[in-house]
């Protein structure tokens, strides 16, 4: 049986394609934030994941940080045996004018949402390259590709992540390993639920199927992502916002 990480699944988006991969049969390495909250959230998930006959297991880290990463993989390794895709999902938001913006609400949106690319790509990339075969799909967004007013240190996190995605496709190819980025316009899930009545509006004015996309429309191009029907598909960036950018 093929597994796969999934990293901030204990809800929203990343909970989806936990669920949606264990449809497609995958075992499940659910990864959530070391906190209560997310451990019992992630356990419902988990338990809908079950639901399809499949294995799935929880893994408490901060993917921000380096070392709990690496043991979080080599955890995974041995609990499932092969490490065959991984989604790095995980992500945050601290929004604010740049003028206003603190340093500390930078560097902590670059931490979670671009330095756990890069520590959970290393460790898990290195079991895929002695495989021979790994997918990987990192979510970036629509604000890393146009930028966001607001939006300084997350549209420069998820414009890396796209970088990365291009890097780690072209470092890893020979090994049978592709990488590609799903980028999420406006998305139904906790994280747009705080915006305010009149952005959510204003947002969905600009979105030609004018309305939210579902996690689901996320979970389903994931799915496509880390099938055999995207073999030959890597380093590319596939936006799923309906028709935000045009
Ligand atoms: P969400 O807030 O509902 O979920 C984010 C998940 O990440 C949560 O489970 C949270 O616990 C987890 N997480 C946060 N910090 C973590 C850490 N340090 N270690 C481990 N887990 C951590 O948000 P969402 O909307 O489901 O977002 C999922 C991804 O999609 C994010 O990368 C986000 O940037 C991206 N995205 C979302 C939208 C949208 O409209 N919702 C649009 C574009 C991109």
């Amino acid at each position: 049986m093929a597994t796969a990480i999934v990293t901030g699944a204990s809800q929203g988006i990343g909970a989806c394609i936990a669920k949606r991969l264990a449809k497609d049969g995958f075992d499940i390495a659910l990864n959530h934030y070391p906190s209560d909250s997310d451990k019992a959230n992630a356990e419902k998930v988990a338990e809908e994941c079950r639901a399809f006959g499949v294995k799935a297991e929880l893994f408490a880290a901060d993917v921000s940080k380096y070392d709990e990463c690496e043991k979080m993989v080599k955890d995974i390794k041995e609990a499932f045996g092969s490490i065959d895709a991984l989604v790095n999902n995980a992500g945050i938001t601290k929004d604010g004018l740049l003028a206003r913006m603190k340093e500390s609400d930078y560097d902590a949106v670059i931490a979670v949402n671009q330095k756990s690319v890069f520590n959970m790509t290393k460790f898990a990339a290195s079991v895929m390259m002695k495989q021979r075969h790994g997918r990987i799909v990192n979510v970036a967004s629509v604000a890393g590709l146009y930028g966001n007013a607001g939006q300084m240190n997350y549209s420069a996190s998820k414009a890396a992540i796209i970088g990365m995605t291009k890097t780690t496709a072209k470092e890893f190819g020979s090994r049978n390993i592709t990488c590609n980025a799903v980028a999420p316009g406006l998305i139904r899930t906790p994280m747009t639920d705080v915006l305010s009545d009149e952005l959510k509006q204003k947002m969905i004015e600009a979105v030609a199927l004018k309305r939210y996309g579902e996690p689901e429309e996320i979970a389903s191009v994931v799915s496509f992502l880390v099938s055999d029907d995207a073999s030959y598909v890597s380093g590319q960036v596939i936006e799923i916002s309906g028709a935000l950018s045009m």
